[in-house]
């Protein structure tokens, strides 16, 4: 069985930032293998387009400009928040270059922050890896069909998916 829409794919990865020295960033080596479904945009565009007519077994690299991955960066997307907007672990220091989520009425949106202030802090709201070209090791764990309900919901059910 190859990829391809409807399939339901199992997968562990390992993600570097080629525009950093090829750091490693995350990896699902130590944890679950991603889980998701094919042909849904479940998964960034450059590595949905990789992964077509792959078999379990299968390992591969690809490398992704932002374009298909998160985007270029925005030069516009800077803006003052006032810090009882944030959700933020305790004790976490609010310095700049950390990530935090500010609450808005459309849910929570992930952002770096640029300068603390003592009431506010100026933030970016471009994703953490926007405009950054990403590389992909990947290894396919598993292929099989998707069943009704993940067709109709539009992702895959299981561990490392989506769990309800
Ligand atoms: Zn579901």
């Amino acid at each position: 069985m190859s990829i391809s829409k409807n399939k339901v794919v199992q997968f562990h990865y390992t993600l570097r930032d080629e525009s950093n020295e090829n750091q490693v960033v995350e990896s699902s080596n130590d944890g679950d293998a991603m889980l998701y479904l094919h042909g849904h945009n479940n998964i960034i565009k450059g590595l949905e387009e990789a992964m077509v007519g792959k078999a379990e077994g299968d390992t591969f690299s690809v490398s992704i400009a932002p374009e298909k991955a998160y985007g270029v960066r925005q030069e516009d997307r800077q803006q003052r928040v006032p810090i009882k907007h944030l959700q933020i672990r305790k004790k976490q220091r609010l310095v700049p270059g950390v990530l935090v989520h500010i609450q808005t009425e459309k849910g929570l949106v992930p952002a770096t922050i640029v300068k603390a202030g003592k009431f506010n802090v100026d933030v970016d709201t471009n994703h953490p890896f926007a405009g950054k070209q990403l590389g992909f090791d990947v290894e396919i764990v598993t292929i099989r069909d998707a069943s009704d309900d993940e067709i109709a919901h539009g992702h895959a059910h299981g561990i490392g998916g989506h769990q309800h």
